[in-house]
């Protein structure tokens, strides 16, 4: 799945959608999750190649998703190493009960606080609805939201 915006690509890697689609069908969908994304920066585009999915220190509920497990930091770090430096944090991704997602004064909120840690690559924020994904880019303090311009092959324009 691509998504673009101003001459930024980001491409989601087929297992990374695969994933996050788990959970935004019954049953997962009752409750909200979430996780991480890691990638590579490379040049003005970010390819997301990992996610992490809901752990149980986790907060979940019918309308929020809370990060509190340290597995996820934990996964990131390992890819990290392991990438030889090349793959790292590149944003989070959660769900929403909603078929076209849009992001809430909270997420907003919270996305603004990763943009201000992470001044120097974009980050990319996922949130996916039943029927469309949200996909937004932060860069330098601002939230921009993308396009979607190519589906996982057999896709149907959704997730
Ligand atoms: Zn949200």
């Amino acid at each position: 799945m691509i998504f673009l915006t101003g001459g930024h690509l980001v491409i989601f890697s087929d297992e990374v959608v695969a994933k996050m689609t788990r959970f935004v069908a019954p049953p997962e969908s009752n409750l909200e999750a979430g996780g991480i994304l890691l990638g590579c920066h490379r040049g003005p585009h970010v390819e997301i190649l990992e996610c992490t999915v809901p752990m149980r220190q986790d907060r979940r509920s019918r309308s929020g998703f809370v990060r509190r497990d340290p597995g996820h930091q934990r996964v990131a770090l390992a890819a990290w190493q392991t990438s030889s430096r090349t793959v790292n944090f590149a944003g989070e991704w959660h769900t929403h009960p909603e078929e076209n997602p849009i992001p809430s004064r909270v997420d907003r909120n919270t996305w603004a606080q990763q943009m201000a840690r992470r001044r120097s690559d974009p980050l990319v924020f996922v949130i996916a609805g039943s029927g469309t994904v949200y996909c937004g880019l932060g860069l330098e303090g601002h939230l921009t939201r993308m396009n979607v311009v190519a589906t996982t092959p057999g896709g149907t324009g959704r997730l």
